[in-house]
């Protein structure tokens, strides 16, 4: 699902909730996301019948995603979370992701989802579905909220894809600025003034 349009923010700053005043603008509202997630949840359903699911969240950026995701999805699941750290001093180019902290639950002949928030540059998904492998899941698909295709510096396809969105930084519903705005309902842009630097 594309999108191509941005509803701008036409309510008095004084009357929008706290979160929201940063906002230039909303990309991807509360009630888009609720939809979508349904959606997403059936083709998840879908895709793996009636096999147990062990998922697995990026954190912290998928938290809201994974939980609210997760609710759709009736299949029996496993949870557990992988922490990734990425060294960004711009929006163009960061390092090699590198794990912080590992699986708890062992993926061996298990089917694994790995979700995600966002896929930018491709890198993060690509060295956790790596390491991932060597512990010989059954089978391992991947599932984001956000896809920016355009930004792909490894190739890189999720199975589940929520939205696609186009080249802009992106806050809310998991995704920080310095580790603000991940409780925003909607995912939304910051004002312009409020994007420097992009210490990300
Ligand atoms: P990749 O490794 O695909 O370049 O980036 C994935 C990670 O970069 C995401 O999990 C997220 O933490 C971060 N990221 C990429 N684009 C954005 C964005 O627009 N907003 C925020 N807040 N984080 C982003």
């Amino acid at each position: 699902m594309a999108f191509s349009t941005v509803s701008t923010i036409t309510m008095p700053a004084a009357r929008l909730p706290a979160t929201h005043r940063d906002l230039e603008s909303i990309l991807v509202s509360a009630a888009d996301i609720k939809r979508r997630l349904k959606k997403l949840g059936a083709a998840i359903a879908e895709a793996y019948g009636d096999e147990e699911i062990t998922a697995v969240a990026i954190i912290n950026g998928s938290i809201f995603f994974t939980a609210d995701l997760l609710r759709h999805v009736p299949n029996p699941i496993r949870l557990d979370c992988i922490r990734i750290f990425s060294y960004r001093n711009s929006t163009k180019s960061h390092g090699k992701p590198k794990l912080l902290h590992s699986l708890s639950l062992d993926i061996t002949n298990r089917h694994v989802l790995v979700i995600d928030d966002i896929l930018d540059t491709g890198k993060t998904l690509s060295v956790v579905v790596d390491l991932l492998k060597k512990q010989n899941p059954a089978s391992l698909r991947t599932c984001v909220l956000l896809d920016k295709r355009g930004r792909r510096e490894v190739e890189f396809e999720a199975d589940f894809v929520g939205f696609q969105i186009p080249d802009r930084f992106v806050v809310g519903y998991g995704l920080d600025f310095a580790e603000r705005y991940r409780n925003l309902p909607c995912i939304g842009i910051l004002k312009p003034e409020l994007q420097n630097p992009p210490e990300w």
